[in-house]
């Protein structure tokens, strides 16, 4: 049985220690941060709790088959509760939809929201998206990255090529089966659950409504976080050790095979397998040698869009706010200004630039564990960002910035039907350069690289490295970000380590 070395304690590096663990490997997790978590954190501000990332757990059965790897069955660890309805919408005309929970509602819910046959137009939507979920979920979601052999796979079959539609666009895909405008503001809203652009990223993305309705929307009692301290804990008891404060400066490569680490205090940690858990780009810019197999995988990440990056309000309110469901999204009038501005395309081309008048996504949970007495509410609220880049982009650390901009959102939202201005007890900011100084994902991006052009996908770094005994796991490798990717991505490590 192998030594592992396993850096970063994010949910991917959390679920490879503990699937390699359950195998029998001797693994040490090293967390730079002092705790244990990435982007999957949590924040308390007198008596308000608040996950800090994640706010809703899809495909639900990706956890299951991790705890049911690993020992009981997730159920024993967490309570995952399904969310209906999923998310509440408001559209910029004063349109209110309450998007039903369970796939078999969601029709009627639209026609009686949007009208104009909007429930069959969505419904022949998703009808092509579970096709395209048969076709990619097996070959690409769970598979590991063969580069071109991926796509041979694929080529083989010419009606999945057609199911598919790689040359196609996630709008183009909408533009043909959905004539409502909201509608085609919904399915646009799904390119940015891998920080992408509905303009450039491809029609697949389709299977992401597809996989929400069909498979659920669902919260974990107590708060989101509980999901990274239960891999922990599984990890743990599979005899991992975990240890946070170590920040790795160096991927150590011997004979061209990956070695161990060095810690930033200059501490030695040998093994036979390094899995990385960090920011891809981060992994082969910082931590591993100049040149050799290592170059490839760094100017296939040059030549790929980052993901978008997100601004968080956390709001401690006083009072109750009466129908407020779970998830609420406030959508403008102007969707496209919003995706201009975050990737500094469209009329003021080369300059990404605080978004004006943003999408709002809210999540209130309900849930007791989280506020200080029965008359509050703790709110974590996102707008999409555009990552920190002080050179070409936004630099988020401008001083005053992330406060002016606290309140353009708080403005947007009041202007939405959601003024909460007088109901703050406390409030935090955290902004993409916070998020890139707390979890290491350059520019605070939260996907890794986007989807942004139909071979995205494909220069996105595989979970194999080219150092024979690297692997990397998480949201900046294959098969990409989002909790349910990312422990993917830890199923498809285990497995690769285990085959070498
Ligand atoms: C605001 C926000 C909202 C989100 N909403 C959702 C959602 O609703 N649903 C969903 O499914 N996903 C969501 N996501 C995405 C999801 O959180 C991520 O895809 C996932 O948590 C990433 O896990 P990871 O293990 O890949 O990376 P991370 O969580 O980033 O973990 C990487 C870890 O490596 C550590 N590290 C970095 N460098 C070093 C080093 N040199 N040495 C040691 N340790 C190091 C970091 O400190 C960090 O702990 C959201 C993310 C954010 C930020």
């Amino acid at each position: 049985m192998a030594r592992v070395v396993v850096v970063g304690a994010g949910l991917g590096g959390l679920a490879a220690a503990a699937r390699l663990g359950a195998l029998g490997h001797r693994v040490t997790v090293l967390e730079q941060a002092a705790e244990i978590g990435g982007k999957l954190g949590r924040a308390e501000l007198d008596g308000h709790v608040f996950d800090t990332g994640p706010s809703l757990v899809t495909l639900p059965q990706i956890q299951r088959d991790l705890f049911a790897a690993t020992g009981a069955p997730l159920e024993a660890a967490l309570d995952l509760v399904r969310l209906d309805p999923a998310v509440a919408y408001r559209f910029a005309d004063g349109t209110r939809l309450s998007m039903p929970g369970t796939p078999d509602a969601v029709p009627t819910a639209l026609d009686a929201a949007l009208r104009d046959g909007a429930g069959a137009q969505w419904a022949a939507l998703m009808a092509r998206a579970e096709r395209m979920w048969a076709v990619s979920e097996r070959p690409f979601l769970r598979s590991p990255l063969a580069g071109a052999g991926t796509l041979a796979r694929l080529a083989r079959r010419p009606a999945d090529v057609a199911t598919v539609a790689p040359w196609r666009s996630l709008r183009g895909l909408g533009e043909s089966y959905l004539r409502h405008p909201h509608l085609r503001t919904l399915l646009d809203r799904y390119a940015t659950y891998s920080g992408s652009d509905p303009r450039r990223a491809p029609a697949v993305l389709a299977t992401v409504p597809y996989a929400e309705q069909a498979f659920g929307s669902w919260y974990v009692r107590g708060g989101l976080r509980r999901l990274a301290t239960a891999v922990a804990e599984r990890a743990a008891a599979h005899g991992a050790e975990l240890r946070t404060g170590c920040a790795v400066r160096r991927v150590l490569v011997d004979g061209g095979r990956a070695s161990g680490v060095e810690l930033a205090d200059g501490e030695v940690v040998p093994a036979d397998v390094v899995v990385s858990g960090v920011d891809a780009e981060a992994l082969y810019a910082d931590l591993l040698p100049a040149g050799g197999e290592a170059d490839r995988a760094r100017r296939n990440l040059a030549r790929a869009t980052p993901s978008l990056s997100g601004f968080v309000l956390l709001l401690g309110l006083r009072g109750r706010t009466p129908g407020l469901a779970h998830h609420t999204v406030l959508f403008p009038a102007d969707y496209d200004a919003e995706f201009d501005a975050v990737f500094g395309t469209g009329r003021d081309e080369g300059r990404p630039r605080p978004v004006p008048d943003p999408t709002v996504y809210i999540s209130a949970p309900d849930d007791p564990e989280l506020r200080p007495d029965e008359d509050s509410e703790s709110w974590f609220v996102l707008v999409n960002a555009p990552r920190h880049d002080p050179v070409r982009g936004v630099d988020w650390d401008e001083p005053g910035l992330a406060e002016r901009y606290a309140e353009t959102v708080l403005r947007v939202m009041a202007g939405r039907g959601l003024d909460v201005r007088d109901r703050i007890r406390v409030r935090a900011v955290r902004t993409p350069a916070d998020l890139e100084r707390d979890t290491g994902s350059v520019g605070g991006s939260i996907y890794g690289t986007s989807s942004n052009g139909a071979r995205a996908a494909f220069l996105r770094p595989a979970n194999a490295s080219p150092v024979p005994g690297l692997f990397l796991v998480g949201g900046s490798a294959h098969p990409g970000g989002g909790l349910p990717l990312v422990t993917l991505s830890a199923e498809i490590v285990s497995g690769l380590v285990s085959s070498t």
